[in-house]
């Protein structure tokens, strides 16, 4: 089984995914690690973030198994990812990656994994939440690893990434046609991992 979940920023699709993959026994890849590590490897090169045949070659030459996930956490590391990622050569790059991941069954969590990726998996869902309560959160978690954040700069930063994803001519961040949406703006993790295993469930009995 393949379950294709996409969605914006901070809108509780990674824990969604996380959950969901153990609750399945099924292997799990956050894309927006391929896509951070890109952007982290020009970052810690000096190289500028439009270098496209920097981004090329740093995205043919990931290593999946030496991402860290601490280091490419980090807020301007995001940024640095959504600009990359809106180069078709470097989403070309890391295709393959994804789909050689996800053959065997998997749950892969992203912006393009339902459209582009596996546009035929068995389950897709667009997990979203509004911008505001996405900011609430991304703060919360910063704050609770004792990052001290301006809340105003992080909604602004949602705001511009989610204008990038959106609007980038090559796998825009959208919900394919027959994905299940799930906002989950008012409920809690609980809530929304109950509302995903019933999606998945329902998809796999139809
Ligand atoms: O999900 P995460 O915040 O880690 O993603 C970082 C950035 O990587 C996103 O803002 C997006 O531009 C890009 N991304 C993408 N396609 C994916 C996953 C992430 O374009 N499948």
């Amino acid at each position: 089984m393949i379950v294709a979940i996409d969605g914006p920023a901070a809108s509780g699709k990674g824990t969604l995914a996380r959950r969901l993959a153990a609750h399945y026994g099924l292997p799990h890849l956050d894309t927006g690690l391929l896509y951070r590590a890109v952007g982290h490897t020009l970052m810690t090169r000096g190289l500028d973030l439009d270098d496209e045949a920097a981004a090329v070659a740093a995205a043919e030459t990931l290593a999946l198994q030496a991402l860290d996930r601490e280091v490419l956490s980090r807020h301007e590391v995001g940024e640095a990812a959504s600009r990359v990622a809106a180069m078709p050569a470097v989403r070309a790059a890391l295709l393959q990656r994804q789909r050689d991941f996800g053959r065997a069954g998997a749950v892969l969590d992203g912006r393009d994994i339902g459209t582009v990726v596996f546009p035929d998996a068995d389950v897709k869902l667009f997990v979203t939440a509004s911008v505001e309560e996405r900011a609430r959160r991304r703060v919360a978690e910063m704050r609770g690893r004792g990052i001290a954040v301006d809340a105003a700069a992080v909604l602004d930063d949602l705001k511009r990434r989610d204008a990038r994803d959106s609007s980038r001519a090559t796998a825009p961040l959208k919900a394919a046609d027959d994905a299940v949406v799930i906002d989950t703006t008012t409920l809690d993790a609980e809530e929304a991992f109950a509302a995903a295993i019933a999606a998945v469930d329902r998809a796999r009995a139809s």
